[in-house]
C-alpha cells in the first residue's frame, strides 16, 4: 500500500474482532455509570486552544509538548482535545448546567490526542471514558467515585488492579510544599536526570512522578506534602480513606502520586496494573476544586477521573478469548428471483425476530458455493429458497451445526418455527 495512505503512527484502527471487545467494554462501563446517576455529555473533539492552555496548566507536559494545535482557515488557534475535563467544564458553563442541577454527574467517552512517543499502551490518538461530578465539596463524593471505579473492574472481570491514593492539598499548601521541594532538589541536583532538571523550575512536583528508577532514592528521601497540609485537607483525606476502608476497598497511599495536570488538588488516585509493562495506569483522577472558577464560572468543587480504553482492552484481551458473534440465521437464494425473495424474507424475519442475527448470503454464485459461504458464516440455520420453495410458498430450514434434520416449513409458520429452534 502507498506509504501516504497508511494510518498516522500512533493512531490506530480498531478492526473486528477487537472492536467487539471495545463495544462490550463501553457498554458495561456505560451501565455502571448510569447506575450511579451519571448522564452522558457529548463534546466536540476540537476546542479553542485556550480551553486547554488555561485549564491544564502551561508548564505541564501536555501543554508544553503534546497538543495537536493548528490554525483554522480563518486564523483561530484550535486544538485536538488532549483530555476531556477542560471541554466538559467549558460546556457545563456555556450551557449553565450547574444552574439547573447544582449537583451534576456527567460522563463522556471518545478519542483524545497527544503528540507522545508511540509505544505499547501509549498512542497519539487514544480513547478515554471519564466521569465528572460537580458541586460536591465533601469527601463522600471522592469515596463514591472511587467505589464506582472499583465496581467497573468487577463488572469487567478485572481483579488485578491496585488503587493508589494521595492528597495534593489546597493551592497554598502546595505552594509551601513547592518551595520546600525546590530547595531540596536544588541541593541534590546532581542526582536528577535531565528531564527532572528541566522540571525543577517549571513544575517541581512533577519530578515526583518520574518513572526513572535511578531517581527512586532521591525521591523517597524528598520532603512530603503531607507535612504541609492544613487541618481541613487532612480531615478530608482521612475521611476518604476511612470510607474506602469501610467499603472494603484496598488501597495504598502513595506520597509520590502527583498527576500531570495543574488543576488537581486534594484527593488524587490511580488504578494501576503490573500486567501491562511500563504503561500500567489504566484509570486516573482527582479533585479539581479550582477549575470551574478558573474557567469563568462560580467557585464549584469538582472531581473526576478518566480511564484509558486501549490499556483496559489490552488487559481484557489477556484474560479472555476474542469472541466473534456469528449470525444465527443465513438466508440463501441462487437465481435473481430467489435472491430477491431471500432479501425480502430476511427483512420480514428481522421484523419478527429482531434479536436474531440474520445474514443474507449475497454476491452471486451457484447454490453450491452459496451454501459453502452459509456454512462458513457460522450461522446455526440456513434458510434455502429454491424454485420448489418459491412455487410452494415454503422455505427449507437446514441446520448447519448438526442440530436435527432439514425440514420444509410454510412461510406463514416460519418465524414461529425459528423462534422455537433458536430458543434451544
Ligand atoms: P501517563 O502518566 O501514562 O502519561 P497521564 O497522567 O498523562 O498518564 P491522564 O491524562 O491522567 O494520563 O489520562 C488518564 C488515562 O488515560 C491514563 O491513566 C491512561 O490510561 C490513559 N492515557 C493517557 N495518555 C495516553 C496515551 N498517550 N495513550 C494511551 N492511553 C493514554
Ligand atoms: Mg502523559
Amino acid at each position: 500500500m502507498k506509504q501516504e495512505l497508511r494510518a498516522i503512527r500512533g493512531m490506530n484502527d480498531v478492526a473486528p474482532p477487537a472492536s467487539a471487545r471495545w463495544q462490550r467494554l463501553e457498554k458495561r462501563v456505560a451501565e455502571v455509570l448510569a447506575a450511579y446517576g451519571y448522564q452522558q455529555i457529548r463534546l466536540p473533539i476540537v476546542e479553542a486552544t485556550g480551553v486547554f492552555e488555561r485549564s491544564i496548566g502551561d508548564t505541564t507536559d501536555i501543554v508544553q509538548k503534546e497538543m495537536y494545535t493548528f490554525a483554522d482557515r480563518n486564523g483561530d488557534s484550535l486544538t485536538l482535545r488532549p483530555e476531556g475535563t477542560a471541554g466538559c467544564v467549558r460546556a457545563v458553563l456555556e450551557h449553565g448546567l450547574l444552574h439547573q442541577q447544582p449537583h451534576l454527574r456527567l460522563w463522556y467517552a471518545g478519542p483524545m490526542f497527544r503528540h507522545e512517543r508511540p509505544q505499547k499502551g501509549r498512542y497519539r490518538q487514544f480513547h478515554q471514558m471519564g466521569a465528572e461530578a460537580y458541586g460536591m465539596a465533601g469527601p463522600d463524593i471522592d469515596a463514591e467515585i472511587i467505589l464506582l471505579t472499583a465496581r467497573l473492574w468487577r463488572a469487567l472481570g478485572l481483579d488485578n488492579l491496585r488503587l493508589e491514593l494521595n492528597t495534593l492539598g489546597i493551592a497554598a499548601e502546595r505552594e509551601s510544599y513547592r518551595t520546600a521541594l525546590t530547595a531540596y532538589f536544588r541541593t541534590h541536583v546532581a542526582l536528577l536526570d535531565e528531564e527532572s532538571r528541566l522540571r525543577l523550575d517549571r513544575n517541581p512536583l512533577r519530578i515526583l512522578d518520574s518513572k526513572n528508577p535511578a531517581l527512586r532514592p532521591v525521591l523517597d528521601a524528598a520532603p512530603r506534602l503531607v507535612d504541609h497540609l492544613g487541618a481541613e485537607s487532612r480531615t478530608h483525606f482521612d475521611a476518604v480513606c476511612a470510607c474506602l476502608t469501610a467499603a472494603g476497598i484496598d488501597f495504598v497511599v502513595n506520597p509520590l502520586l502527583v498527576r500531570g495536570l495543574d488543576y488537581y488538588g486534594k484527593t488524587v488516585f490511580e488504578w494501576i496494573t503490573n500486567e501491562l509493562g511500563a504503561q500500567g495506569t489504566v484509570c486516573a483522577g482527582g479533585r479539581y476544586d479550582g477549575l470551574v472558577e478558573l474557567m469563568g464560572g462560580r467557585p464549584t468543587p469538582a472531581i473526576g477521573f478518566a480511564m484509558g480504553i486501549e490499556r483496559l482492552v489490552e488487559l481484557l484481551a489477556q484474560h479472555d478469548e476474542d469472541t466473534v458473534t456469528d449470525a444465527e440465521i443465513c438466508v440463501v437464494g441462487a437465481s435473481e428471483t430467489e435472491m430477491q425473495s431471500a432479501l425480502l424474507l430476511a427483512e420480514s424475519l428481522r421484523d419478527a425476530l429482531p434479536a436474531a442475527r440474520t445474514l443474507c448470503v449475497l454476491g452471486g454464485g451457484s447454490m453450491k458455493s452459496l451454501m459453502k459461504r452459509a456454512d462458513r458464516s457460522g450461522a446455526r440455520y440456513a434458510l434455502i429458497i429454491g424454485g420448489d420453495e418459491l412455487a410452494s410458498d415454503t422455505v427449507t430450514v437446514k441446520p448447519l451445526r448438526g442440530e436435527g434434520d432439514q425440514q420444509r416449513v410454510a412461510r406463514s409458520a416460519l418465524a414461529a418455527t425459528l423462534a422455537t429452534l433458536l430458543a434451544d
